[in-house]
């Protein structure tokens, strides 16, 4: 007797005595006999229980998801009963003996196919969604991107090096997970957001090379392609340029994708400068899986009758920005009026649009459109007849952003994002800072650590806000990948970026006292980047929502679905840690 996985059976095995355990995927009576698919992580076998033996009694107690053991024989199966789909499809097993290990309750949604079903039911049940075929394929996936991963570094020197969950605060741009300390009261460990300052720290300690498959935590929002608590492949390199870190990182994803998905990626990625991406595709990220570049239409209006369009153009600040919508003259007025609620929704002011049918062409604004403009706005976007053309004006970086998000919900409609097709890209010189929203004042684009390009330190007083990172984001898609930088390797700097941000001396002292002393005892120059699993994953696989990627995935709210967390705990607990809830609803 051997014992075979439920994948494992073939025709060369036929006549062998075989021993399968799994799950009743499926139950058939036909023809007297009983038919079960059992299913393992390996896959399928059919098992036949004939009227005359004894076990077929108990066979006909099967119900779905019964967990099983049978004894019995491989034979071929009938012509014509082939199943091709199935790598055990040419045989099956005649059951000898049959074991119930466990019967299992009525499953809330089937198990056997990949039928939609709720996904609050889905997360409820969790370990019965993942017995399903399409999370078993996306977590098996993901084991051989991550194993790829670790290899392709292992082989290159690099080591993986644990550092801890319970640590001080590293700004990341988002709120901390913390954790009271029971030994200190009144004292808080922060979760990781990333093991950023750690692995400065592993790079003053003279490892070099290390990486790790980190988990971070980050208290924001959620989003499809957010969690609260992720993995990253965390890199950091000492004596690096960012040249040699754009090269590592990109040839560790073409080894990833060769193994994980057996497809060869042989061009190089190509690279954008951050101004650049945002001026041709009005995102930092943008997908270039498709063309559908904006163009700045702006001096066609120079003399317009159009008063929103001319202030505009007039003013340096302003710009008139249009996007190529492929045969959208088709599209009726009122299809116009639902596109316009959605760049609303974006966040833009509305948009102009214009139609080039064959035999005429319609606009929004046809009253102030000359004939000249028309003309000159097709060459400028490169339009034919059939299609459409789509402008925003605003202030230049609103009517970007609006026509960036355009730009991907046009190529949306036209089906021009192929999941099956990756396009990777470098997003490179971002700005050090950006300006605060709300104070004016200039926050890191990255974080604090990120060193500028090394000929613009002069600026830092003068004018912060003009200067260039050393700052790269890896982006597929129209996701961001992952971003890194060279890093600040002299505490006098790192200090002076601090003050910047306008955290006072003792605070600094406070926050980071212990990166600033380990800078003053040798820092070698280093950089590194870390790149997000779930999303990589979650791309290469095809699924839009990184839900669909993680085993055991909190829901939009930010809850544990099946394990019912966060919950309340004994007021015992509390005490221990010198904690009391003063007003649940939080005001
Ligand atoms: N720590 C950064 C992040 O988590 C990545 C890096 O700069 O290496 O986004």
């Amino acid at each position: 007797m051997t014992k075979k996985t439920c994948g494992a059976a073939r025709v060369a095995d036929v006549g062998a005595a075989i021993e399968l355990n799994g799950w009743v995927n499926r139950r058939r009576d036909h023809g007297g006999l009983i038919f079960v698919d059992i299913r393992d992580h390996e896959g399928v076998t059919q098992i036949v229980f004939d009227p005359q033996h004894p076990a077929f009694a108990q066979a006909e107690t099967l119900r779905h998801e019964d967990v099983i053991r049978v004894h019995g024989a491989v034979r071929k199966r009938p012509a014509g009963t082939q199943n091709a789909k199935l790598r055990t499809g040419e045989v099956e097993v005649a059951v000898a003996e049959l074991f119930i290990h466990s019967r299992s309750t009525v499953p809330p949604f089937p198990i056997a196919g990949d039928e939609a079903v709720d996904e609050n039911l889905r997360m409820e049940y969790r370990y019965l969604d993942l017995r399903r075929p399409r999370l078993q394929r996306n977590m098996r996936l993901r084991h051989n991107m991550v194993k790829a991963i670790r290899d392709f570094f292992d082989d290159r020197g690099f080591i993986e090096i644990e550092t801890p969950m319970l640590i001080k605060s590293t700004p990341e741009g988002a709120r901390d997970y913390l954790v009271p300390s029971r030994l200190h009261r009144g004292t808080f460990y922060a979760l990781p957001q990333s093991p950023q300052l750690l692995k400065q720290i592993l790079m003053i300690a003279g490892f070099g090379r290390y990486m790790q498959i980190a988990r971070c935590m980050r208290d924001e929002d959620l989003r499809a392609d957010r969690q609260p608590e992720f993995t990253q492949l965390d890199v950091e390199i000492s004596f690096c340029t960012q040249e040699e870190v754009l090269e590592l990182m990109e040839s560790a994803m073409k080894f990833a994708w060769k193994r994980a998905l057996g497809e060869e990626i042989v061009h190089d990625f190509p690279r954008l400068q951050h101004a650049d991406a945002m001026q041709r595709y009005g995102s930092d990220k943008p997908d270039l899986r498709f063309g559908l570049e904006l163009r700045e239409v702006s001096e066609i209006f120079a003399s317009s009758e159009f008063k929103v369009f001319r202030a505009q153009s007039d003013d340096p600040k302003g710009a008139v920005i249009g996007v190529r919508y492929p045969g959208g003259a088709a599209l009726s007025r009122r299809d116009f009026d639902a596109l316009t609620e959605v760049a609303k929704q974006f966040g833009g002011k509305g948009l102009v649009w214009i139609a080039l049918g064959a035999g005429e062409t319609k606009s929004s604004a046809a009253k102030f459109m000359t004939e000249e403009n028309v003309s000159a706005l097709r060459s400028a976007l490169d339009a034919q007849t059939g299609d459409a053309l789509l402008l925003f004006a605003d202030e230049r970086s609103a009517a970007l952003a609006v026509a960036g998000k355009m730009r991907n919900e046009v190529a949306e409609r036209c089906g021009l994002r192929d999941p099956q097709r990756f396009a990777f890209a470098w997003v490179t010189d971002f700005p050090l800072f950006e300006r605060d929203e709300e104070t004016g004042a200039p926050t890191p684009a990255h974080h604090p650590f990120t060193a500028p390009r090394d000929d613009q330190w002069d600026l830092l007083d003068r004018n912060p806000l003009a200067m260039r990172a050393q700052h790269y984001d890896l982006v597929l898609n129209g996701w961001e990948l992952g971003s890194g930088s060279i890093r600040i390797h002299n505490a006098e700097f790192q200090r002076k970026i601090f003050a910047l941000l306008g955290i006072s001396g003792e605070q600094i002292e406070d926050r980071f006292g212990f990166f600033l002393r380990a800078l003053d005892y040798g820092a070698p120059p280093h950089g590194g980047m870390a790149l997000g699993i779930d999303r990589l994953a979650m791309i290469a696989v095809g699924e839009e929502n990184i839900r669909d990627v993680v085993a055991f995935p909190k829901n939009q709210a930010a809850r544990d679905m099946m394990m019912d967390a966060p919950s309340h705990v004994p007021d015992r607990l509390l005490r221990e840690l010198s904690l009391q809830i003063k007003d649940e609803t939080g005001k």
